[in-house]
């Protein structure tokens, strides 16, 4: 039978401890789930890979040099520093154990395991090939700070290749960009690697007009933006190709190499388009937490891989266990950050409330998610918002797409050196974060190796270790 929180208060009380609550992920889930436990009289221990927080809506801007990573991604560290209550770890959750109640997580070689009485899980999803794994390589996605910096340098690198090249097929490649699917994210790279060709490269080469790239955007659905709706998504494909962006739709990516990618046009016929630089922004798993908990709870999963929580977003039988934003899946919300804010909050009260006022799970009203709408920016000045019946394109769009993000970045000093780098970049068309480093190119390729490296060496181990076993069995029947 699953336990309930108030019996874990119980427990928790006989023990003479606090609720224990661990939270994974330090996203918009976890870190507002933590901030909400602040009065709790619980111990929160926050686990996540990574030491930061990272505001996601503003990576592209990392990837195309506006902004640097510490303003998009200050230390989870210091945000919780004065919350008495809790604690941060960094640690990459390879076990969820739902009978022990335990989180098992390592850092590098350290391993160690967490115990809960609460659990929230906000882990997240990643990019999907939809079982092109292969692709990512070539056509890496826009995830985390180290893929944004990977992009960076991509895209930069080709500029640098073409400058030096005599080779005329080899220059027209390396200027060639395609991003792979035209969503938000699609969107907004294709409009900026545009403006940085068109603008803040304009004479900063001696051999190649930067503005000679070509930038294209291509997505297997006929519609620019679809969550927005024609109106607001013919406006975004209408400002991109004002910009000189090629907006190819219907158009199905089969393959993906190094030197481009094959597509699939309604026709049924197919091309190639020579491209050293290829962007994925066309779909989202869920992080592999989430079927880890379906195996053992029988709750189910979607088809992205999300958990199909109950209307309190606990795991169905297990009041104990939430699964929050872009791992849960739940009348069909979108996987933007109000879902994942509004969610951590909401699970994070619910547990505050049993422990501090003894509610029970089934006295839990619903999560209701309030829907503030939706915006994405197309390119300096232009942006599009939708909020309810009320769709709003170009620069007033621009200006609210601004204010909301500033509004939401954590932290009063990240806000302002996020201002200053944005007025010099509207004003003089400056970017001061497009340096990269040869290790942000090939650190994919190394981690990759180093990963199969341990994975054989481990597997060796317990080869050994089977057959030491084996032995012994043997010399104990002879
Ligand atoms: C490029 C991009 C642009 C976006 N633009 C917008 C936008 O304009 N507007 C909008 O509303 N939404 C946008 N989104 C979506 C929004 O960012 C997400 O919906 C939101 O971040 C989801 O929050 P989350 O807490 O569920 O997951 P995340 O923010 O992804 O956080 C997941 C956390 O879990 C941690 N984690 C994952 N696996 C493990 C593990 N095994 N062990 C330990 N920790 C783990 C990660 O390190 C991370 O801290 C964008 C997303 C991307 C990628």
């Amino acid at each position: 039978m699953s336990e309930t929180p108030q019996s874990q208060v119980i427990d928790a009380a006989a023990a003479g401890r606090r609720h224990r609550v661990v939270i994974i992920g330090s996203g918009f889930g976890g870190l507002f789930a933590a901030q909400q436990l602040e009065k709790a009289d619980v111990e929160v221990t926050l686990v996540a890979k990574t030491g930061h927080h990272l505001f996601q809506p503003l990576l592209y801007q990392v990837a195309t040099g506006i902004l640097s990573v510490g303003e998009i991604a200050p230390s989870t560290r210091l945000i919780l520093r004065d919350q008495e209550n809790a604690n941060c770890v960094l640690g990459d959750v390879t076990h969820i154990d739902v009978a022990s109640k335990t989180v098992h997580a390592n850092a590098g070689h350290i391993e160690f395991d967490l115990e809960y009485d609460s659990l929230i899980v906000a882990a997240g999803a990643s990019q999907s090939y939809f079982g092109n794994d292969h692709f990512e390589q070539w056509a890496p996605g826009m995830k985390s700070v180290d893929d944004a910096l990977e992009l960076r340098s991509r895209i930069m690198g080709c500029f640098e290749q073409a400058e030096i090249t005599d080779d005329e097929e080899q220059r027209k490649r390396l200027l060639t960009f395609v991003i792979v699917g035209a969503g938000p994210t699609g969107v907004e790279m294709a409009g900026q690697v545009a403006e940085l060709a068109q603008h803040t490269l304009k004479n900063s080469f001696r051999r190649i007009d930067p503005a000679a790239a070509r930038v294209i955007l291509l997505d297997a659905a006929p519609l620019v933006l679809p969550p927005f709706g024609n109106k607001l998504g013919n406006a975004a494909r209408a400002r991109l190709e004002k910009m000189g962006v090629e907006v190819q739709l219907n158009a199905m990516v089969t393959d993906v190499d190094y030197h481009g990618i094959e597509v699939k046009d309604p026709d049924g016929s197919h091309r190639r388009i020579d491209a050293s630089c290829k962007i994925w922004s066309a779909g989202v798993k869920g992080s592999p937490l989430g079927k880890m908990i379906a195996d053992q709870t029988g709750a189910e999963t979607d088809r992205a891989g999300r958990v199909k929580v109950a209307e309190d977003l606990s795991v169905p039988g297990h009041p104990n266990i939430f699964v929050v934003g872009d791992l849960m899946s739940l009348d069909d919300l979108p996987g933007v950050a109000q879902v994942a804010i509004q969610g951590g909050q909401y699970a994070a009260k619910q547990i505050a409330a049993g422990v501090d006022k003894g509610q029970r799970p089934e006295q839990r009203r619903p999560f209701k998610y309030f829907d503030k709408g939706s915006m994405a920016t197309v390119s300096r000045y232009s942006a599009v918002v939708k909020m309810g019946k009320l769709e709003i394109h170009g620069f007033i769009a621009w200006i609210m797409w601004l204010v909301v993000h500033l509004a939401y970045l954590v932290g009063f000093k990240n806000r302002l050196t996020t201002m200053v780098s944005w007025g010099m970049h509207i004003g003089g068309d400056h970017r001061s974060h497009l340096n990269t480093t040869q290790q942000w190119v090939y650190a994919r390729q190394a981690i990759e190796r180093v990963q199969a490296d341990d994975a054989a060496a481990r597997r060796a181990a317990e080869e050994g270790a089977a057959s030491d076993g084996q032995t012994a069995r043997s010399a104990e029947t002879s």
